[in-house]
């Protein structure tokens, strides 16, 4: 085993959940990914590989399937060790910004919050590339039976900024697809094979 996959055995909890064909294809993405890609560390934050492999392998969730050229045209990834106002931010396709305290965490208890900030910014910049988060009648349905449920008091792992706009939710959406594959299967099961077929992968088979 290399450094890179030790690294992710031991720090990211939905790599170990991966089935070995799968973790194979993240393998593959990571060097790919960090070619041609600037990470400057912010706030006296120094980058190591720990930090390229983990945000690069979760990146490989949202872009291993698509057409993506392994998020080439990102140019920068900027890794603060926490931010104050917002988590993170992706600015069009070239700049991704992270907070590393929220990336750690995540990659280590993905299923906690069903949340994943690397896993959200990247779906922002899939959405920028590629136009996702209008595409699908599931995806309104969803997004309008949430808005319901919010103004009405009703229970969704869905909070209010997740519909801010369509943008938001589709990658709120991925999020949860990637940490809580069970509940979205079985609260919107037609959102849930949309986001099946755009990822390739049937997380539900994989985590609960
Ligand atoms: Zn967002």
């Amino acid at each position: 085993m290399d450094d890179l996959q030790r690294i992710l055995w031991r720090d990211m909890a939905l790599y170990r959940a991966l089935p070995v064909d799968i973790r194979g294809e993240i393998d593959k993405f990571v060097p790919l990914f960090l070619k041609g890609k600037q990470f400057e560390g912010k706030n006296g934050l120094t980058v190591t590989d720990r930090h390229r492999f983990l945000i690069a392998a979760n990146a490989a969730l949202v872009g291993a399937a698509q057409r993506v050229s392994c998020f080439a045209s990102v140019k920068w990834v900027l890794v603060y060790p926490n931010i104050v106002h917002i988590d993170g931010e992706a600015f069009h396709v070239s700049k991704v910004v992270l907070s590393w305290e929220c990336v750690e965490a995540e990659s280590g208890q993905p299923e906690d919050a069903g949340s994943n900030l690397v896993v959200h910014e990247f779906a922002h910049v899939l959405d920028h590339l590629l136009g996702v988060s209008h595409g699908t009648a599931a995806m309104r349905q969803a997004f309008e039976d949430v808005e319901r449920r919010l103004l009405g008091d009703g229970e969704s792992l869905f909070r209010e900024e997740d519909i801010e706009n369509p943008q938001e939710f589709f990658a709120s959406a991925s999020e949860v697809f990637f940490t809580r594959p069970g509940w979205l299967a079985g609260h919107y099961p037609a959102l849930y094979e949309d986001l099946h077929s755009i990822y390739g992968l049937d997380m539900a088979l994989y985590l609960q």
